[in-house]
Parts: C-alpha cells; sequence; structure tokens
C-alpha cells in the first residue's frame, strides 16, 4: 500500500520548512525604530510614551545592571487595573509605582508573573515561534550580546503579525493553495465565546479578558450581532490620566475614545478560505479575525496564535504546543 500525504499538509510542510531556513533577523525591516523604557519610570508616564509613539509594548532597561527587564505590554496594565480593584485605597500610591514595581503588582494580586522569553535574533524563526506558542506569548524579544562589553542588547521585537506577515509575504506559492474553507479547518474558536454589550462596563470587561486569558472581547447588540471588539490594548488610553474610577463606565463610551487612526475590526465568514486570510494578513495589520454569518452574528473568533498554531502544528505527530 502506498500512503501519500494529504497535499494540505505538504503546503504546511512547505511553510515548516522555510521557518527552520530563516531567522528572526529576517523578519525586522531594514530600518527600524525600538523605544525602550527605563524600568525607573513611572507607570503614568509610560502611558502616555507608549500612546505619543503609537505603540502598545516596548522592552524595558534596567539601567543599573546594564540589562533587559522584561516586556512592557497591555497585560501589565490590565495587572495594576486589578490591583486597584483589589486595594482602592491605594489609587493615591498608584501614581507613584514604577515599572520595576510591576513584579510586585503581580505578586499582591496572585498572577503567575509571565516567563520572559526571547530568543537570539540569528535562531532559526521556527524557534521563535514555537517558543511564542508555548509560552502563549503574542510578542518576543530578540536579545542579543554585545561583542566588545559583552552586555545584553535588545536588537527588537517581534510580534506574531509580523511572523505570518512575513509567511504569507514569502510563501504565497503555498498559501494561495490553502483553499480549504475554514468551517472545515476548524481553525479558532466557536464555542464558550467570552463576549459583553455596549453597556457592559469596562472593568467588566477587563475581568472578562483576565477569566478567558484572552485578548480581545467581541461587543454584541441584543440580537448576537457584532457592533465592536474591545481589546486589551484599548485599556491604555482608559487609564493615561490616571481616572481609574471611571473604568466603571460603559465599554461604549471607552470605545469611542479611540485615535482616528484605529485600522478596524477584520470579520470573515466560515466559507472563507485560509488562502484568504492570508491574503488578508500580508496586506492589513489584522489582530484577530471575528468570524461572523451573512446577518452579522458573531460565529467564532481566529486569533493570530490560532493561525500560527495550525500553520506550525497541524498534522505533526507531535502537536502538542
Ligand atoms: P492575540 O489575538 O493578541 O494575538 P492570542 O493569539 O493569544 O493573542 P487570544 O485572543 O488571547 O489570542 O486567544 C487565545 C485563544 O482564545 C484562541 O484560541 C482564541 O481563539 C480564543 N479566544 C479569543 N478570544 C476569545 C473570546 N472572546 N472568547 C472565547 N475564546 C476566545
Amino acid at each position: 500500500v502506498t500512503y501519500t500525504r494529504p497535499r494540505l499538509f505538504n503546503r504546511l510542510r512547505g511553510i515548516r520548512e522555510f521557518l527552520k531556513v530563516r531567522t528572526s533577523y529576517d523578519v525586522l525591516p531594514l530600518s527600524f525604530r525600538l523605544v525602550v523604557l527605563d524600568n525607573d519610570l513611572l507607570i503614568k508616564k509610560s502611558l502616555n510614551i507608549l500612546i505619543q509613539n503609537g505603540i502598545v509594548s516596548a522592552p524595558l532597561w534596567d539601567t543599573r545592571n546594564s540589562s533587559f527587564a522584561g516586556l512592557l505590554t497591555s497585560t501589565d496594565y490590565i495587572n495594576v487595573i486589578q490591583y486597584y480593584c483589589q486595594y482602592p485605597d491605594e489609587i493615591g500610591n498608584i501614581d507613584q509605582f514604577r515599572l520595576s514595581s510591576l513584579r510586585d503588582i503581580e505578586k499582591a494580586i496572585g498572577v503567575e508573573p509571565l516567563e520572559t522569553v526571547s530568543v537570539h535574533p540569528m535562531r532559526p524563526l521556527y524557534e521563535a515561534c514555537r517558543r511564542m506558542l508555548k509560552t502563549r506569548a503574542r510578542r518576543i524579544p530578540l536579545i542579543d550580546n554585545d561583542d566588545e562589553t559583552g552586555r545584553e542588547m535588545v536588537v527588537s521585537v517581534i510580534t506574531q503579525y509580523r511572523i505570518l506577515k512575513f509567511i504569507a509575504v514569502n510563501n504565497e506559492k503555498y498559501t494561495m493553495l490553502l483553499k480549504k474553507p475554514l468551517r472545515e479547518l476548524g481553525l479558532g474558536t466557536y464555542t464558550d465565546l467570552a463576549t459583553a454589550t455596549m453597556n457592559s462596563s469596562v472593568l467588566d470587561v477587563i475581568h472578562l479578558m483576565v477569566k478567558y486569558n484572552i485578548s480581545a472581547i467581541p461587543i454584541l447588540d441584543q440580537d448576537n450581532k457584532l457592533l465592536n471588539v474591545f481589546e486589551a490594548v484599548d485599556v491604555i488610553p482608559c487609564i493615561k490620566g490616571g481616572a481609574y474610577d471611571e473604568l466603571s463606565s460603559p465599554v461604549g463610551d471607552a470605545l469611542s475614545r479611540r485615535s482616528d487612526d484605529f485600522a478596524g475590526i477584520y470579520t470573515c465568514s466560515e466559507d472563507d478560505r485560509l488562502d484568504a486570510i492570508f491574503d488578508t494578513i500580508r496586506k492589513s495589520r489584522v489582530h484577530r479575525l471575528i468570524v461572523v454569518d451573512d446577518d452579522n452574528h458573531l460565529r467564532g473568533i481566529i486569533s493570530l496564535s490560532d493561525i500560527l498554531k495550525y500553520v506550525l502544528l497541524y498534522g505533526e505527530e507531535d502537536d502538542t504546543v
């Protein structure tokens, strides 16, 4: 009996081989800007710096030890909000917290500190992907050592989106052949979806994100039609002025304060095929895709990690993350 591997699997294998012969360094553009924040900076000030630079995350630097001190992300701000909820009397002190206190905040609210994974830029990209999936990190810092001083050096940070876009741009010969519709692939989450309405408070939505360990909550109307999506990064403008008490206001108000250059929300249907999804990734900065039916009723969510996991692990004998 001769066994022929399914064609789909071969195409995915082509992409996996590509990821094994490219490095994280290859993903970086020719020139780029990297904002690194001093670990001694006040958390309050970090919010404004992120907003002014149009970014949602930054590596932290410990100047005393000249070393990388972790990655600041929206999860850290959500932790600060949880701290405020547990210790509302501390509001006066929250203003004085520095980025270096983030680890103490994690301890105080009882969350497991996120593992700070990093990769060397010259290691295979495949390794960075596997490590991201394993730790559920959405972005991974590239850390090198300076030849002369031997000290750590933050080269850049790569996100799941940058990797998927790199795959989409360089592997069109494979991705254009991924013609199966989402319905058949089972890609994404379709049951037990965490959702909210325009009247839910920002805090309700944040608590849902924490409970489910996810970074986006679809906002629906009373007929389960999709109106918007609240993302973890949306908390940044909410707390930039230190008005933590406003977090009990409706999420609809917070969404209306989004900046004008907000990229929008990407939807797709269960009949769309994976090649079309890769087309979208090639052309636009997608954070996730919300699956809706013809009447805009919510059906499911496809996160970038779902896509990355599929590309890396589908059909492998050992498909554990
Ligand atoms: P990002 O979307 O920021 O890249 P991620 O890829 O880790 O991050 P999450 O949004 O944290 O995505 O999703 C993790 C898992 O939870 C995925 O399998 C995704 O399909 C699922 N998921 C995402 N949002 C929801 C939701 N609102 N309800 C239920 N499950 C969700």
